[in-house]
């Protein structure tokens, strides 16, 4: 059978069927805390711990990045001494497997020369690899493999499994099932679910990619993607494309995203990434489910990148924060001067450029903001600027740094994500449960998770921050300043805001009781 049906003794003695548990592969380009850029990463280091903790078999698959600032995240993960081959691009790739059973889950970490190399998982300084297709084709077929041919803590997971599917890195999974085993008779009864973590990254190359990518050619059509005109970049541009998530959203049993309004969104022409037609095709099998945070990793209690630990019940700790986050940065140490952060990606996505647009005006106004985060050179560029052209108001820190992150996510007393689009967004649920006031663009994920205050509710009011729509340099501005007006005038108001954020319920165990929920429908009803 498909499942491993757990027994317990019923109170009459009887036997009675409990809980269902499957054998889940998650298939996936990062996993924290060994591969991370942004939140894919933190859900796929954080849900499959949750799922083995409700008793499921759980498997995570994942490149074996290395180079000198990755290496020792892989440092306890052995050689598994298998070694299998796939036939991609043209040629004969030999791919061995790496392994760690950590927290009650099967780490792999699947090995290959061009996972080896300086930079960030997906480029370096040049821009994006060239080699990305071939990468994750790569790992696709290991996935594939792996639950038929390694045997973990003594035995293989078999081809009854459920494979989670993440983003377009691991979409040739479904069609791999499709395609290539299920007409042989393998993994006839094997189910698969995409996560779709952000829909703007698909995956999209020449068609004539298509031959290296070991799927038979009658399956092209699964594939196949054809630009609008306005997409094209010259005039014999024909537009003919493989789209590796389009397929995916193709031949996969059911799709989720990763907050109920982010799958309402994908569904709409302005959402949709060209996919919104096909996605509303399958809105029967579209769900959405709020990623949950890893809340031992990110708890004010006991957290070791903060200099002062805090609880709800004592936010003294929580003040200290912010006095030695203004003292490391330079800022004048001013408890009644709202601080302002931002940490994220500086893309388009995060709307960095309304944040830059709207920075003259905001910074008129007696407050401090300090900004983290990497990307976008001009963006990069601005943030040395404005370090210099406000000096007492300003702070921009360029990189990446968990730890860093941790202190501004504390110290400040409002987090700002004027994201265009948000598929979820952690941001706004760690500031929430460090106490931080998320002011946030209406949409996606920060719509379901950030409720705008409400005043005139309660004694305190009711609410977690403030979302703003539409999304632009004035009504951004607006929300900011009734936030600020709010935490310099209104005390107790804002002292509420903090502690009903602080005791949200984000943890992944809520989200982790709906997957399984999906998981049994994927299972029991396949479309
Ligand atoms: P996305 O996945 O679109 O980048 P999310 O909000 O879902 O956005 O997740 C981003 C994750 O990456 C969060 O954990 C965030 O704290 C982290 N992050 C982003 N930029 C940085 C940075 N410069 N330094 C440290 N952590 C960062």
């Amino acid at each position: 059978t498909f499942t491993n049906d757990k027994k317990e003794d019923g109170d009459n003695g009887e036997q009675r069927l409990t809980k269902v548990t499957y054998n889940i592969v998650f298939v996936t380009a990062e996993a924290a805390p060994y591969s991370k850029t942004g939140g894919l990463g933190d859900v796929c280091g954080s849900l499959p711990i949750a799922l083995a903790t409700h008793g499921h078999r759980v498997m995570v698959l994942s490149p074996r990045y290395l180079n000198r600032t990755l290496d020792k995240n892989y440092a306890s993960a052995k050689d598994l001494g298998k070694r299998i081959r796939v036939s991609c691009f043209g040629g004969e790739q030999e791919v061995a497997f790496f392994h760690e059973y950590r927290a009650g889950v099967d780490w792999v970490f699947v090995d290959h020369p061009s996972y080896k190399r300086p930079g960030s998982l997906y480029g370096d300084e040049n821009g994006t690899f060239g080699d990305n297709q071939f990468r994750y084709t790569l790992l696709c077929h290991a996935a594939c493999e792996a639950p038929l041919v390694l045997p973990l803590g003594g035995y293989t997971y078999g081809e009854n499994c459920l494979f989670l599917v993440n983003d377009w890195h691991a979409g040739l999974v479904p069609i791999l099932l499709a395609a290539k085993y299920r007409p042989h008779g393998v993994y006839k009864d094997a189910r698969s679910i995409l996560v779709i973590h952000n829909l703007a990254h698909q995956g999209v190359e020449p068609a004539i990619t298509y031959g290296n990518l070991g799927l038979p050619p009658q399956w092209y059509g699964a594939l196949e993607w054809v630009f609008p005109n306005w997409a094209r970049k010259h005039a014999l541009d024909r537009g003919e494309t493989v789209n590796i998530l389009k397929g995916a959203i193709v031949t996969t049993d059911r799709i989720l995203t990763v907050s109920q309004g982010y799958a309402w969104e994908i569904t709409t022409a302005e959402g949709g990434q060209g996919l919104n037609e096909l996605l509303s095709c399958r809105e029967s099998v579209l769900d959405g489910i709020t990623n949950g945070i890893d809340v031992d990793v990110w708890n004010p209690a006991s957290d070791k990148h903060i200099p002062f630990n805090y609880s709800v019940d004592d936010l003294s700790g929580k003040h200290l924060c912010k006095a030695a986050l203004q003292k490391d940065l330079g800022l004048s140490v001013r408890p009644d001067c709202p601080l302002i952060g931002f940490i994220g990606r500086l893309d388009y996505q995060k709307g960095t450029d309304i944040i830059l647009s709207a920075m003259p005006e905001l910074l008129q106004d007696d407050v401090q903001f300090i900004m983290l985060g990497s990307g976008d050179p001009a963006t990069e560029q601005w943030m040395r600027w404005a370090e210099s052209a406000y000096r007492d108001k300003f702070r921009g820190w360029i990189g990446f740094n968990e730890p860093i992150s941790h202190h501004i996510t504390a110290g400040c007393d409002i987090i700002l994500m004027p994201s265009r689009f948000e598929p979820c967004g952690l941001n706004q649920l760690y500031a929430m449960r460090y106490g931080s006031v998320p002011v946030v663009h209406c949409t996606g994920g920060l719509r379901d998770t950030v409720e705008t205050f409400n005043p005139f509710a309660d004694e305190d009011g009711a609410g977690t921050g403030w979302t703003f729509s539409p999304l632009s340099k004035e009504s951004m501005l607006a929300a900011l300043r009734t936030a600020i007006k709010t935490y310099r005038e209104h005390k107790s108001s804002w002292e509420g805001l903090m502690k009903r954020g602080m005791l949200k319920d984000f943890s992944w165990e809520r989200a982790a009781v709906q997957y399984e929920q999906i998981m049994e429908w994927a299972v029991l009803d396949p479309p």
